[in-house]
Parts: C-alpha cells; sequence; structure tokens
C-alpha cells in the first residue's frame, strides 16, 4: 500500500509537471509525454497493488481499448480532432459511471460513504456521457449547431434536477434502491442530452470543455468509491484544469457560465435575422491581393476553422516567410474560440512551424488592428463578425471579436457565402474595406504565394 501510494504521488507530480508544459506550444509535447509516463505509473501501481485481479481479462480490455483508440487515432483528420475529444470525454465519463455501477452491485461495501460516491459518480458519469455524444453530433453536423428549444424547457430541466437529487438521496438510505438507482441512471442521461441541446452553435467551446471538467469529476469521485488514490488525484486534476479552461472559454465568449449551462443564450434571444439579408461583396482574385499586399507595410493573418479544414497550415507559413521577405511585419491573430477545439489554431499553426512570437491573443492583438494596412482572414467568420458588437439579436452578441474591419483593408478567404458554425451571415463581407478571395484556403495561399513571388 505504502508502496503504491509513493507511486501514486509520483505519477501526481508528472501530471502536474506535465499540464505546466502544455500551457506553452513550445513545450506542450513534451508535457504529454510526462504525463503519459506519469499515467503508465500510476497503472503500474494500480495492477501490482492487488494480487487478487483478473489480470487476463483486464489484459484483453486494455487490448481491445488500446486498438481502438490507436486506430482512431491514426485514422482520425485533423479536423475531426474536437469530435474525437468530444466522444473521449463521454468515453471517460461513462467508464467511471460502469465502475461505480460495479461497486453498486457489490454487497460487500454497503456504507453510506460508498453510496453517496456512487450515486454522485453514476450521475456526473451519465451525464458527461450522453451530454459528449450530443457536442459530438453538433461538431459532426448530424445535429443542428443551433440552439434546440422548446416551450417549458427550462422547467423541464429544473424538475429533472430535482428528481435526481430524491433519487440519489433514497438511493444512498439502503433497503431496496434497485428502482432508485435505475431512475438515476435515466434521468442522468436524459439531463445529459437536456442541457446540451439547448446549447447555440457559438457557446459550444465552453460545454466541451464543461464536459471535460466533469469526466475528470466522475472519475475522482470514482476514486473514492474505490478509494483509489491515484484516481482521485488525476480526476481533481482533470476537474479542475477543465474548469480553468471553461474559465477561459466563457472569457473569450463574454459569457457568464450559468448563462451557458442553462441555456440562456439560446432560450432568451432569437437568432439573428443575418441569414435572410443580401450582402452585397467585392470579390477579387489572389493577383490583386498580391497587389494588395506588395503595397502594405503591416500584415495581420487571422487563421480560423476555415484553414484546419483545408490543412492550410503549411502555405499559409510559407505565405508569412514571402511577405517577410518583402520586408513586412506579419503576425497571427489567434482568437480562444477559433477552429473546433480550445487552441485549435495554436496547435495547426506550430504544426507549421510558425514562430511562436508572432502569434497574439486577441487583448495583444486588437490594438493593432488600427495600425494594419491588410487584414488576411483564412476560414475565419464567427470570430470576425461584427454583429457581436451592436446587434443585440445575435446569438453571438457580446463575444469579443477581432477588429479586423478597422484595418485598411481586409482579404476574406472562404469558399462560399456559407455562414460559419454559429449559422449567422456576417456583415463583414459587405464592408466598403473588405475584398472577397473566393476558393479553398490552401489552394488560394498557394496560389497566392505564387504571385508574390512573380511580382
Ligand atoms: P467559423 O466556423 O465561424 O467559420 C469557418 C469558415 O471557414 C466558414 O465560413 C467556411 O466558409 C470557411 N471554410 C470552410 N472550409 C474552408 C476551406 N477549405 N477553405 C477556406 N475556407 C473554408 O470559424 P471560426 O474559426 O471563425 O469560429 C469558430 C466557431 O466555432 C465559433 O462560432 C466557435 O464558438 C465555434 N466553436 C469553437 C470551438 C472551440 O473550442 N474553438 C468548439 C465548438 C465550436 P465556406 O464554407 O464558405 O468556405
Amino acid at each position: 500500500m505504502e508502496f503504491t501510494n509513493i507511486a501514486y504521488v509520483l505519477a501526481a507530480i508528472l501530471f502536474i509537471l506535465g499540464i505546466k508544459k502544455l500551457s506553452s506550444p513550445k513545450t506542450a509535447r513534451k508535457g504529454n509525454a510526462i504525463s503519459s509516463v506519469g499515467m503508465l505509473i500510476a497503472i503500474v501501481a494500480t495492477l501490482v497493488s492487488d494480487g487478487n485481479m483478473d489480470y487476463q481479462t483486464i489484459a484483453v480490455g486494455m487490448i481491445i481499448g488500446a486498438v481502438i483508440g490507436a486506430f482512431f487515432a491514426i485514422k482520425v483528420e485533423m479536423t475531426q480532432m474536437p469530435q474525437m475529444v468530444a466522444i473521449f470525454n463521454g468515453f471517460g465519463g461513462g467508464a467511471s459511471a460502469l465502475v461505480a455501477a460495479a461497486e453498486y452491485f457489490n454487497p460487500a461495501n454497503p456504507s453510506t460513504f460508498n453510496a453517496a460516491t456512487i450515486a454522485i459518480s453514476v450521475f456526473v458519469g451519465t451525464l458527461t456521457f450522453t451530454g459528449s455524444f450530443i457536442a459530438f453530433g453538433k461538431l459532426q453536423g448530424f445535429i443542428s449547431g443551433k440552439p434546440i428549444v422548446f416551450p417549458g424547457q427550462k422547467i423541464m430541466n429544473a424538475f429533472i434536477a430535482i428528481s435526481i437529487v430524491l433519487l440519489g438521496i433514497y438511493t444512498v438510505m439502503g433497503g431496496d434502491t434497485d428502482p432508485y438507482f435505475y431512475g438515476l441512471v435515466i434521468l442522468a442521461a436524459l439531463i445529459g442530452i437536456t442541457l446540451t441541446i439547448p446549447i447555440g452553435g457559438a457557446d459550444m467551446p465552453v460545454v466541451i470543455s464543461l464536459l471535460n471538467s466533469y469526466s475528470g469529476v466522475a472519475a475522482a469521485a470514482t476514486g473514492f468509491v474505490l478509494m483509489n488514490n491515484g484516481l482521485i488525484i488525476a480526476g481533481a486534476l482533470v476537474g479542475a484544469s477543465g474548469l480553468i479552461l471553461t474559465n477561459i472559454m466563457c472569457k473569450g465568449m463574454n459569457r457568464s457560465l450559468a448563462n451557458v449551462i442553462f441555456g440562456a443564450v439560446g432560450l432568451e434571444q432569437p437568432i439573428g435575422d443575418g441569414e435572410t439579408k443580401q450582402i452585397s461583396v467585392k470579390s477579387s482574385t489572389t493577383e490583386e491581393a498580391a497587389m494588395i499586399l506588395d503595397a502594405a507595410d503591416k500584415v495581420i493573418v487571422v487563421p480560423g476553422y476555415g484553414l484546419a479544414v483545408a490543412q492550410a497550415q503549411h502555405a499559409v507559413r510559407e505565405v508569412g516567410e514571402q511577405l517577410e521577405s518583402m520586408g513586412k511585419k506579419v503576425l497571427y491573430a489567434i482568437h480562444p474560440v477559433a477552429g473546433r477545439m480550445p487552441g485549435h489554431m495554436n496547435v495547426l499553426l506550430a504544426e507549421a512551424n510558425v514562430p511562436y512570437e508572432q502569434l497574439k491573443d486577441l487583448d495583444e492583438i486588437n490594438g493593432e488592428f488600427e495600425t494594419c494596412d491588410v487584414a488576411i482572414v483564412l476560414g475565419a467568420n464567427d470570430v470576425v463578425n461584427p454583429a457581436a458588437r451592436h446587434d443585440t439579436s445575435s446569438p453571438i452578441y457580446g463575444m469579443p471579436i477581432l477588429d479586423v474591419d478597422k484595418s485598411k483593408t481586409v482579404l476574406v478567404n472562404k469558399r462560399t457565402m456559407n455562414p460559419g458554425f454559429a449559422g449567422i451571415q456576417n456583415e463583414l463581407f459587405g464592408f466598403e474595406n473588405t475584398l472577397m478571395v473566393f476558393g479553398d484556403a490552401k489552394d488560394m495561399l498557394t496560389t497566392l504565394h505564387k504571385d508574390l513571388k512573380e511580382l
């Protein structure tokens, strides 16, 4: 036991060091490796701590899990990573709920404390499982990204929540608790769905990070069920870091957590009517764009989800380097919710070796647009939509945006006039100083690079 706990402390130190290193793209890979070693130590310590384990079943489970995990990690496209993360969160919650449920049926452990931790773990784990699958559906596109709302939804959620509390109390009180336990599982699954469907497109980053945090809370609760210190520490770290991330996402969206969780945004604010308005845009070619860039001194690149779809990170770095070789100052503006997962743009640009010093956060960069000659918006839409500043009926109203429209010229690249994730039109595209360069981001940037070189 002593040996196991020492191993868990060592693992915890490695987890914390790993998380610290994840805070910068420069050290993130090392952080991942350090945390993995911590997890390996924790797993080995757990496996050798109890000689009575059924190692055969454990080995079969580990092999099946490793094959499925490795298969998806290799096969899934970079653009589908957010969905994969959502599913993995869900599986984490589901696994915690299953382990806790197994302990519920274990007559050797009848204490009230044990029953309470089981109820909490099953509740949070099941909610995380179903909520994550809804998030997966919204990211994958087979569930509408818009808020799904109906009359009486909040009252229904409140009713389910109160029922869950009562069922949890009855489950803990003892006696024939099976009906209450099953009721708890069903309602936890239901509330995972009903709390996630009303959350509108642009608010999804908050939900994803919150579900990530819940999966940690469920694991920590299961740690208490099993009285396993390693699981308690690991779960608490995931829960706490998930909450910190949620807070960052809330700030990025300028939303309060309660506002997002209880679907207030979707319920109380009608969706903007931007979808029906006609915007007249000026379309341009890459040759014209190259000439405009040739005359610029300061260029700010604004990457968005479309850049990830096009896998144009290397192409954008080449264009950036070309502009620098022509004597221009080049910066990259990173919005906290650009892309489809927290840190998406940082990861993408780091992969292409874009210098970290050129990546600027929203707060750092927004003051720079006024003195910027050309802002190049690449597959970004919601994060540069000025409606967030003034249109109180817009679902993104109040979200801080990148002030690209303050630049002398804005070059916007996307394939069509289709809206972004929030499903709303962007008036920026019709602004006097905006020029659209239609096409796939990678193709456009590759041609632009050639045009710049030929100048
Ligand atoms: P958006 O989703 O607003 O817009 C992406 C744009 O990229 C679309 O308008 C699309 O237009 C264009 N696009 C798609 N493919 C290509 C391509 N191959 N080449 C060029 N353009 C392309 O992206 P943003 O990054 O601006 O905003 C992110 C949105 O996602 C926000 O609403 C955010 O809240 C939400 N979200 C963010 C998460 C996060 O954690 N970061 C998680 C979940 C949601 P077209 O089809 O015409 O080409």
